[in-house]
This record gives C-alpha cells, sequence and structure tokens, in this order.
C-alpha cells in the first residue's frame, strides 16, 4: 500500500517551534493536508509524544514517535521509535549526554509539554537547542541499541547536516537519508546512484509547513515495522515536493 509518510516534524517543545504547533495541532493539519504517517521529532526530547499518539488516534493518523538528535560534531540525526514509551526511554538514554544548560525562554524560546488538548504539564527546565556529546559514527549504535531507527536528517542543508558537518557520507551509515523540502532532484540523483534510499520531510517547526514535504513509501502495510522495512528495501515510490508524480501533484486526498 501507499503510504504518504513525513517522518520528522517539531512541536511546542522544541524551542525553536512555534507555540502554536501543539502536537494535536500538529496531527489534525497533517491529516487535513493527506498525510497518513506522521513523525513527532522534537530536539532531545520525546515528552510531547504521549499527547501526539493520543491525537493522532483521534485524526485516524499513524504517529511514529522520535528525537532529533545533534551529534558532538553538529549532524542533526533522527531517532524513530515504535512507541511513545520506547521515544521517552531512549531520552533517559540520552539525558548524560547532554549539557546541563539551563533554557532562558524570553532569548531562547519556551519549551512547553502539553497534552492532547493543549494544556500545558510544564516546561522542560534546559535548553533543548543543543549539541551531545555523542560522536556521529556512536549514534546509530545507541539509537538501534534502544530498540530505534536511525538516519540523518536534511543530509542536503548547509548547517547542521552530515554533508556541511563532515564533508562526506561515511561507509555504513546507509541506506536510509533524508533531504529537505528544499533538495534539488540533482542532489536526490546523485544519492540514489550512490545506492541510498532517500526520504523527504518537511521538518515542520510552524503549522503553515506542515505536511510541505514527504515521502511516498510502498509499505505491505500500515505499520511502522512494514514501513521501515520498505524505506530501507528502497520502495519509495515519490518525494514531495521534489519529484512528485502527476497524480500526487494534482491529488488533495489520501492515496491509500
Ligand atoms: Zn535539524
Ligand atoms: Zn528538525
Amino acid at each position: 500500500m501507499l503510504l504518504r509518510c513525513d517522518l520528522h516534524n517539531h512541536s511546542c517543545l522544541s524551542p525553536c517551534g512555534s507555540l502554536d504547533q501543539s502536537p494535536s495541532g500538529l496531527a489534525q493539519l497533517a491529516k487535513e493536508r493527506g498525510l497518513d504517517v506522521v513523525a513527532l521529532t522534537d530536539h532531545h526530547s520525546a515528552r510531547n509524544t504521549p499527547a501526539f499518539a493520543e491525537a493522532c488516534a483521534r485524526v485516524g493518523l499513524l504517529g511514529v514517535y522520535g528525537l532529533e538528535v545533534a551529534t558532538v560534531e553538529e549532524v542533526h540525526c533522527l531517532a524513530l521509535f515504535d512507541t511513545p514509551d520506547e521515544a521517552l526511554a531512549f531520552e533517559q538514554v540520552l539525558q548524560p549526554h547532554l549539557p546541563a544548560f539551563p533554557n532562558n525562554p524570553e532569548k531562547l524560546g519556551d519549551q512547553p509539554i502539553v497534552d492532547a488538548d493543549d494544556n500545558i504539564l510544564g516546561f522542560m527546565p534546559n535548553y533543548l537547542g543543543v549539541a551531545t556529546d555523542i560522536p556521529f559514527s556512536q549514534l546509530r549504535p545507541l539509537i538501534e541499541g534502544a530498540g530505534g531507527v536511525f538516519y540523518p536528517a536534511h543530509v542536503d542543508r548547509p548547517a547542521f547536516s552530515l554533508l556541511s558537518q563532515l564533508g562526506r557520507i561515511p561507509e555504513g551509515t546507509g541506506p536510509v537519508l533524508e533531504v529537505s523540502r528544499h533538495a534539488d532532484a540533482d542532489t536526490v540523483d546523485r544519492l540514489r546512484s550512490d545506492g541510498y534510499a532517500v526520504v523527504a520531510a518537511s521538518d515542520a517547526h510552524y503549522p503553515d509547513t506542515v505536511a510541505s514535504a514527504w515521502a511516498v513509501v510502498d509499505a505491505a502495510d500500515r505499520t511502522w515495522p512494514a514501513i521501515w522495512e520498505a524505506m530501507r528495501a528502497r520502495c519509495i515510490t515519490a518525494l514531495h515536493p521534489l519529484q512528485a508524480t502527476a497524480a500526487e501533484k494534482t491529488s488533495t486526498t489520501p492515496i491509500t
């Protein structure tokens, strides 16, 4: 089955995310804009994933639960899990690797933890927009050891990406790489010809960029393990907005 997947999004918990971007608002907009599978991946925290799971269930989306992790080289990578509990457990694994740098909400932005009805439950005290002390080479085993899926985020971006920070794609990184909604077709073609499975994601921090990019994955069923298996097997049939098919360009309804 063909599933429109956008596996990189932020909520109000990310200091750089809009306060209007609640987990429930993200789920609702993603559904309205035709996505089937959506991940919440705030910087270094999964505290809004329980609310996101509830919101996804309400609107009939498949949720994926994760965190965006910055390595010591400031390479942004995704850690994706099947359940909020697994994502929350991985947040604990990350804790010793994060600097205890108190947040300054006025300068750096609020980091509210909310429920599925947008009620504020608390605030993350330490600034989440930092880098860990984990080298790129050690992040993958850490995530996979916690039962998660690892791949580098927005590799085409001129900052905070594998190519901008390391200048190359180290051996053993693939097969899946994410490109941003700004990636050009040449970059995608080059990565594919090097053997990578390329997905696009919106990396939405604001409501107006929700569902601005996605990958169409041809999965055996509508579960995260099946989708990940299909991604690794390169069963990715289109990237929006980079390589939308004619049907994708004209359709505004889910294609499943
Ligand atoms: Zn990033
Ligand atoms: Zn991001």
